[in-house]
């Protein structure tokens, strides 16, 4: 299983995890019941976790995810310093290999 997704706002992972449920990727969501359900144990380990189970399926999910997730700064496009590809303004991640933008 490889972790695709986290966020303390569980609904979020729900959206998450339905969107790649829907494109027929299997999934798991670890932590699902725990915040504020296990007191004993600090904070970051309880946060939701959406998990992908099948290792091809994970770069497809990653696009998914990043497609859906909410715009962030918008900018002039920039062109990966990674896979060189060209990527639109508002996104601040490569859609091709993920990597980071770099201002
Ligand atoms: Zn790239």
């Amino acid at each position: 299983m490889i972790m695709v997704f986290e966020n303390f706002d569980f609904s979020r992972v729900g959206q998450m995890r339905s969107l790649l449920e829907s494109n027929g990727i299997k999934t798991f969501i670890r932590n699902e019941y725990g915040v504020g359900g296990l007191g004993e144990l600090p904070f970051v380990e309880v946060v939701p976790q959406l998990f992908v189970l099948e290792e091809k399926d994970v770069a497809r999910a990653k696009v998914l995810l990043l497609l859906d997730l909410p715009m962030e700064d918008s900018g002039d496009d920039w062109v990966c310093p990674e896979c060189g590809v060209d990527v639109e303004g508002n996104f601040s991640r490569c859609w091709k290999c993920g990597v980071n933008r770099r201002d």
